[in-house]
């Protein structure tokens, strides 16, 4: 019986023999494999690639040798070999000449066993690290064959080097060993163990290796050019089977998940947009209204992700979107990821509707039981229209009469599996509207969203001034209060945030009160009044403090990031960050956005100490440079890697072994680009052309648990 994490099925492939049957493996071995690097059948070592390649292909003069290089391989002559130091310090030490000049081999292991079969007179090809001693070049420990000539010719290829653990090298399985068993079991495939996957026409097109072919050279490439080509095409098989599966589970919704019809744009949503709509909306918010109304009168279910940079508006579209519900008979409920937000969307909501028949609740993790009680009947009963609140939501005591929309605020706090908790809450999935807190790069928004369709608001409300960003070091802290001083005097409100720096609760704590004495300093009370957040509070308090913001009773708001999401007061208008290298770019860009929401012109101020590494200096020139979120989530993307990315690292789809989305953009985007035209022509795969793909697909599907993600 095979065990393996994803639960491998058994099959007749070769590639589906248990590690151990491998010549060269055995037993003991096999343990380690397994434990150490989850190498459990054939396949598996077969998909542990190199991580790099020594080239082997050139025998470099010894006068060529330069300090730059780091293998060098060298034919010469054993002129000398003799033991030197005593006891710790001794080692065997040659000299090895060629027709330009010398070089010193050093061994400090094995050395009277080396000393006895080393032949002086005799010449050898060696291969090795190279160091400097007193400017002269040597190997210590080098590779040495005896010199003939099916040696000289025998070896012109790259060697590669895999990943191995401490406890691996220890055991005898180093790097170059185990590449002794990928050899062997190389050395046992041929074409029809590895068959193609990418339609024919694909390969042609792109002139992909074929995908046999690509195995053998991602091994052991016989030179540079056919290893990026391998490189090159397993890339792409992994990018293209992903985008081929979501493009599946989107299509096959499309095609095959029954949805709410919304058949009428009604009158709640006519009078509210007519009546009680506070502006005008502006072109992308028009755009995704539509793209959302024609998405839910089709009688299939929405799955859309709406990107929209900080302050373009998505919460006004979330609530037309759930009007629209209302007219067609359904409830609706939006979800945030912190209680302050949801306070938030409920407060504005409250007031936007006030004058409407709809009725709007909170639910969040602090509501009072006897409150929770009432509340989950009303909902249950449908009295209720619009449910708002955290993930307190998605619990399965929160039950509807028939929720027909669901909207997911901020989506990057929220798992995949959260998201699919909703779909449960109707007996026919309701629809569901994933909102961005700040954009995500477009290639990351493909894979780890590439299930959903996608809207984008690149736009933002009218009569927005650009906030102005500068970056200041400590010592202009006194310039920086008087500036804050100014911004008061004229009428406006200013936060001060500090940052989480260590996982520590009462460091923050201790850090924030700290930061709080010295605003207060500055500051003196009666003359100003200060509000402050942080995530010791209760809800009660948490708010409490907002409100007194909100309401204008204090000119300050000190806090740590639980302000970063969604917060909106339009007077404010200046937004300090303390110690702002310790944030990362989303993040920052997320915090400046909650100001600039008014009419008044708004700047953003990052404070730093002077010691800065190139990443924080990066960041916060990118920040000076630009208020663009689409922007700075590409910048943010290429410093920080996907891995990093909130939320994405659980989506359990970036998980690539070879391709990287930052670095293999490009292929993304072929991979993309392939996989919708394929698709559109043939959803089922049914083509002859793509059968090879299909029946991959399948055989695949029984091996992960991809068809549960979506
Ligand atoms: P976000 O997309 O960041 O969630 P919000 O929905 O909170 O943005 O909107 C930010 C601010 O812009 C709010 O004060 C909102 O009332 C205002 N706003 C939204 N749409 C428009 C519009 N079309 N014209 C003017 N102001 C708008
Ligand atoms: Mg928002």
């Amino acid at each position: 019986m095979l065990i393996k994490k994803n639960g491998i099925t058994k099959d007749n492939s070769i590639l589906s023999n248990p590690i151990e049957y491998l010549k060269g493996v055995g037993p003991l071995r096999a343990d380690l494999l397994k434990k150490e690097l989850n190498i459990f059948i054939f396949k598996d070592l077969l998909e542990h690639f190199p991580y790099r390649h020594i080239d082997k292909t050139e025998i470099k003069k010894i006068r060529q040798i330069t300090p730059d290089m780091e293998y060098i391989q060298v034919v010469g002559k054993i002129i000398s070999c003799e033991m030197l130091g005593e006891k710790r310090g001794k080692r065997l030490v040659a000299e090895l000449r060629d027709e330009t000049g010398s070089l010193e081999l050093t061994w400090f292991q094995g050395i009277s066993w080396i000393q006895k079969n080393i032949q002086v007179g005799q010449s050898y090809i060696v291969f090795g690290k190279l160091s400097f001693f007193m400017g002269n070049p040597q190997i210590t420990h080098p590779e040495m064959d005896v010199l003939t000539m099916e040696k000289t010719e025998g070896r012109p290829f790259l060697e590669p080097i895999y990943p191995a653990t401490e406890k691996l090298k220890a055991r005898g399985l180093n790097g170059r060993q185990i590449g002794r068993l990928v050899y062997t079991l190389v050395g046992l495939l041929s074409e029809k163990d590895l068959p193609e996957n990418i339609p024919d026409n694909i390969v042609a097109e792109l002139q992909l290796l074929p995908r046999y072919n690509a195995y053998l050279n991602i091994h052991f490439p016989t030179g540079p050019a056919i290893h990026e080509k391998a490189l090159e095409r397993l890339k792409f098989e992994e990018l293209f089977l992903a985008q081929v599966r979501l493009g599946l589970i989107r299509s096959n919704r499309h095609r095959f998940t029954k949805g709410i019809t919304f058949e009428t744009v009604g009158d709640l949503f006519n009078t509210f947009y007519k009546q009680y709509l506070p502006f005008e909306l502006t072109g992308a918010q028009k755009r995704v209204l539509k793209e959302i109304r024609q998405d839910t009168a089709r009688g299939i279910q929405m799955n859309r992700l709406l990107q929209g940079d900080v302050g373009s508006g998505k919460t006004i579209v979330a609530l037309l979107s759930m009007l629209l519900a209302a007219d067609n008979g359904y409830q609706s409920c939006m979800m945030a990821p912190t209680e302050i937000l949801a306070q938030q969307h409920y407060t504005a909501l409250s007031e936007l509707l006030k004058d409407m028949p709809v009725q709007i609740a909170i639910l969040t993790g602090s509501t009072p039981k006897a409150e929770r009680r009432k509340l989950l009947a009303k909902t249950l009963s449908g009295e209720i229209h619009i449910l708002t609140g955290t993930h307190a939501l998605i619990e399965d005591t929160v039950q509807f009469k028939n929720l027909g929309l669901a909207v997911v605020d901020e989506q990057h706090r929220f798992g995949v599996a959260q998201r699919a908790k909703l779909w449960e809450k109707n007996h026919v999935p309701p629809h569901v509207l994933v909102m961005t807190a700040t954009p995500i790069p477009r290639t990351l928004a493909m894979t780890a969203y590439g299930d959903l369709d996608y809207s984008i608001m690149d736009e933002l409300p009218p009569g927005r001034q650009p906030i102005t960003t500068v970056h200041r070091y400590e010592n202009a802290r006194p310039q920086v209060m008087d500036f804050i001083k100014a911004e008061i005097a004229k009428g406006r409100q200013v936060y001060i945030i500090f940052p989480l720096i260590e996982e520590s609760e009462k460091v923050n704590y201790e850090n924030l009160m700290k930061g709080y004495e010295n605003v207060k300093a500055y500051f003196p009370e009666p003359a100003y009044w200060i509000s402050m957040v942080h995530g010791k509070m209760n809800a009660e308090q948490k708010e409490a403090n907002m409100q007194r913001f909100v309401q204008r009773d204090t000119q300050i708001m000190v806090s740590t990031t639980v302000i970063e999401v969604g917060v909106n007061v339009p007077n404010a208008s200046v937004m300090v960050i303390e110690s702002a290298e310790k944030f990362g770019l989303s993040q920052l860009h997320q915090l400046r956005g909650r100001v600039g929401r008014g009419a008044e012109k708004s700047y953003c101020i990052l404070l730093t100490g002077t010691k800065l590494t190139a990443d924080a200096r990066e960041r916060l020139k990118m920040m000076c440079a630009t208020n663009d979120g689409f922007v700075i989530a590409e910048k943010d993307l290429e410093l920080r890697g996907p891995g990093d990315i909130e939320g994405t690292r659980q989506s359990g789809m970036l998980n690539f072994k070879l391709a990287s989305i930052v670095q293999d953009k490009h292929l993304v985007d072929l991979a993309r680009k392939h996989a919708e035209i394929l698709l559109s022509d043939d959803p089922d795969l049914s083509f002859p052309v793509n059968l090879k793909l299909k029946a991959y697909l399948q055989h695949q599907k029984g091996q992960t648990s991809w068809s549960k993600i979506s």
